[in-house]
């Protein structure tokens, strides 16, 4: 008998990527994107085995109309009927879930309320779990929230240092985000070690497009470097990370510029993309480094040590460090990065392995520090899709 399979779908305001797994093997059987939603050139690009195709949205430019194009490609591949559930990332869930969750209609108001701290991305979650509804009536729906894993951190952790009465009112406090992929690459990297990860003190830095770090202790979060939005801690393709908050009425006062102005600047034209005048991407900014554009240079060079900054930072809320684990695009294949960062860390015992750092790139994984005395550096690929569809099929009976 055919296995079932579990849809995964991450929905934005203007986009929705999916992925349908093998619910036996974790396989991707299929994979889509849509983008453009809600303009009138909306399309949806399907890719399996290695083949990719693209269907206009013209009838339905929408998320529904997109889920539904899905669910007409699952027909004409003979796969629909093998759907058994359909797991959404969520990106807050606030104070309320610390766990992945069948959702129901309580479980829908209760992302509806945690609307004001993602105000751009839960409502586009909403319209990607409404969709599913529609289309794929009856299915168990599952809520795999960003934020969940770091529910974890101590109050001192996630407690700004502003009055109280902000948090207590509005919910102000730094949630962090990239959970998903910190649970599974924290399990991975114990299960590569070889390691109990009840014993282990780890420091995971997720490095994509959006950057993050947090330190692993018993296998649960203590500290995450973003805040109450992704724009807190390390600097990113095209946010600035921490920054003097002062910035806003300088910015203000010198330029004009409005709240909404400045927040863009800091959001979309900051990080590797500001400081080198070039672009967002690392693999652009790498190449032109090394013909010696000084703006690449730069990026490179401010992104490593602002990195090995928090990492020793994290250090101090994992209790100790026996593993930093690098993650995401440019953790999982950047050497040039990967060795800036263990260079600054020499300190704390981290004696750098090149030829390894040079081979663990591309899906590989591998530990890229010398054996010895010290903590050791290993990249480990992340996986969210999968990790949503385990705990969508757990959560489902489907296991
Ligand atoms: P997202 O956060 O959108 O999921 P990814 O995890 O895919 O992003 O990471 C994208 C980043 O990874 C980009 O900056 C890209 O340049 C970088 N990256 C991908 N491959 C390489 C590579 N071979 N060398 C350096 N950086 C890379």
């Amino acid at each position: 008998m055919s296995s079932q399979l579990i849809l995964v779908l991450n929905c934005g305001s203007s986009s929705l990527k999916g992925a349908v797994l093998d619910n036996g093997s974790g396989e991707v059987i299929l994979s889509c994107l849509a983008e453009k939603l809600n303009l009138p050139d909306a399309y949806i690009t399907f890719k399996a085995n290695g083949e990719k195709h693209k269907v206009e949205l013209t009838q339905q430019p929408d998320h529904t109309g997109a889920v539904g194009a899905l669910m007409e490609e699952l027909k004409t591949r003979n796969l629909a009927d093998r759907v058994a559930a359909v797991g959404h990332r969520v990106v807050s869930g606030g104070e309320t879930y610390s766990d992945s969750i069948l959702i129901n209609e309580d479980v829908i108001a209760g992302i509806e309320k945690c609307i004001p701290l993602a105000p751009l991305h839960n409502p586009a979650n909403l319209l990607g779990i409404r969709a599913v509804q529609t289309i794929f009536p009856g299915l168990p729906n599952v809520a795999v929230f960003d934020t969940a894993f770091h529910q974890t951190m101590p109050e001192h952790a996630y407690t700004y240092a502003v009055p109280r009465e902000l948090y207590r009112k509005y919910g102000l406090r730094r949630y962090g985000f990239h959970g998903t992929s910190y649970r599974f690459v924290a399990d991975e990297a114990a299960r590569f070690l070889g390691k109990d990860k009840n014993s282990l003190r780890m420091v995971i830095a997720h490095l994509g497009n959006g950057a993050s770090i947090a330190a692993i202790q018993n296998g649960e979060c203590r500290d995450t470097s973003m805040g109450l939005t992704p724009l807190e801690g390390l600097v990113m393709g095209t946010r600035s990370g921490d920054i003097d908050p002062s910035v806003f009425s300088f910015l203000a006062q010198n330029t004009g510029m409005t709240i909404t102005e400045i927040t863009d600047l800091l959001n979309k034209k900051s990080g590797l993309l500001g400081i080198s005048e070039l672009s967002s991407d690392c693999r652009t900014i790498e190449e032109e480094a090394a013909k010696g554009h000084e703006g690449a240079v730069l990026a490179l060079e401010i992104f490593a040590y602002r990195l090995a900054k928090y990492v020793a930072g994290m250090a101090v809320a994992a209790g100790g460090i026996d593993a930093l684990v690098f993650t995401g695009g440019i953790g999982e294949n950047s050497d040039v990065i990967r060795a800036k960062v263990l260079g600054y860390l020499a300190f704390l015992g981290f004696n750098a392995d090149a030829e390894a750092n040079q081979k663990a790139r591309f899906g590989n994984a591998g530990v890229i520090t010398a054996t010895g005395n010290g903590p050791v550096a290993v990249v480990i690929p992340t996986n969210e899709e999968l990790m949503i569809a385990q705990d969508t099929a757990a959560l489902s009976g489907l296991a």
